[in-house]
């Protein structure tokens, strides 16, 4: 089986020297211990996994040199030790990494049982990682009041069009910035925002002022976009530090040149990760499926066909390639 690992660290940008296949043969499973061979049929690419291969501290250790690259992923148990909860056939979910088989310990791996009118994937989007961080970085650091001016940034994405979704549903006027005219037409037409705003038009900063001043950021960019958005705060907001993707790949992060607006505005900015919310995940989800089912909460996937494209459409998140949540298709389900 082929599994992808770490060849070398990026100094700036991804290369195509900076992950390597290998081909590897299938090992037993360890007799007496939970394991489960786990053939995987999706997985979920991120923005932090350009943080998993910087070798610096943060909330999870740094992939080594010649592990396999981490990623979550779909798959299903097509071996179950004989201490092992699972059965075989059952469709698991799980940090599997870029790799077609992984064996797991049961206690790293979890059942997921697809509701009516979801799709398996939504555990990768809406039921994952993107929508639960979207879900309690509104609840938790947002404190969103209805009528509360909200503004998102990397909003055509994954994490950010759930967002805007979750702030149209608490009540606020919602404000989406995007990197594309295809992506501003889609949040306002698809997604349900007020008004979204092109950060790549010349006249992006004047138009943006159409916005007013706001009450809420919910910030996956950071850099020059956060920057602006301190100048148009009103008193009192909140701001949700939930990514910082355009300073990911810099040599040299840019620090902020109007952080007094905090002040003078007696603003909040809050970092969160959402590791930190796993007791709180099977009521998350639930919720969050019935609005998958009834419709009020809407999806879109951008998906890549086989495991050895993973390394070319990762770098698809830093140069906006995608709309929605990007993944790859590894095998059937
Ligand atoms: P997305 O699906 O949003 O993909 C990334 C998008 O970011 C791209 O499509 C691109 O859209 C935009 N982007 C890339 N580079 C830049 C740039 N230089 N300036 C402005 N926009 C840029 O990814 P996710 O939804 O998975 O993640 C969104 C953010 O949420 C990331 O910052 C990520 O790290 C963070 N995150 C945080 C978590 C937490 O626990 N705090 C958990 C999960 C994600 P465009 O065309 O608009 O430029």
């Amino acid at each position: 089986y082929k599994r992808i690992v770490l060849n070398s660290r990026p100094v700036a940008d991804i290369e195509p020297t900076t992950f390597r296949t290998e081909t590897l043969s299938l090992s037993d499973l360890k007799p007496g211990v939970g394991e489960v061979l786990v053939q995987i049929t999706w997985l979920s690419l991120d923005p932090a996994m350009r943080g998993y291969i910087r070798d610096a501290r943060s909330y999870l250790p740094p992939v080594q040199i010649g592990e396999t690259m981490r990623a979550m992923g779909l798959g299903v148990v097509v071996q179950a030790g004989s201490q092992s909860k699972f059965s075989v056939g059952e469709q698991v979910t799980g940090a599997f990494g870029w790799t077609e088989f992984a064996v797991m310990k049961d206690k790293n791996v979890d059942k997921v049982t697809v509701p009516k009118g979801v799709q398996s994937i939504d555990f990768l989007n809406t039921l994952g990682t993107s929508g639960l961080t979207a879900y309690f970085g509104l609840r938790d650091i947002c404190d969103l009041k209805p009528g509360d001016k909200m503004v998102v940034s990397g909003a055509a994405g994954s994490v950010g069009s759930i967002a805007c979704q979750l702030g149209k549903r608490a009540g606020a006027t919602v404000y989406a910035i995007a990197g594309s005219q295809d992506k501003c037409e889609w949040l306002e037409k698809e997604i349900g925002v007020d008004k979204a705003f092109n950060y790549k038009s010349p006249t992006f900063r004047q138009d943006f002022k159409e916005a007013g001043y706001i009450d809420v950021f919910f910030d996956n960019v950071g850099g020059d976009i956060l920057d602006m958005v301190l100048t148009r705060l009103n008193k009192g907001a909140r701001i949700a530090l939930c990514g910082a993707i355009s300073q990911y790949n810099a040599t040299k992060p840019k620090g902020l040149q109007n952080y007094q607006t905090l002040i003078s505005m007696r603003a909040k900015i809050h970092g969160f990760i959402i590791l930190d919310y796993t007791k709180e995940f099977p009521a998350a989800i639930e919720e969050m499926a019935r609005g998958l089912v009834d419709g009020s909460i809407k999806r879109k996937f951008h998906i890549v066909e086989g495991l050895e494209q993973a390394p070319v459409a990762l770098p698809m998140l830093f140069s906006g390639g995608n709309t929605g949540k990007l993944v790859v298709k590894v095998s059937e389900e």
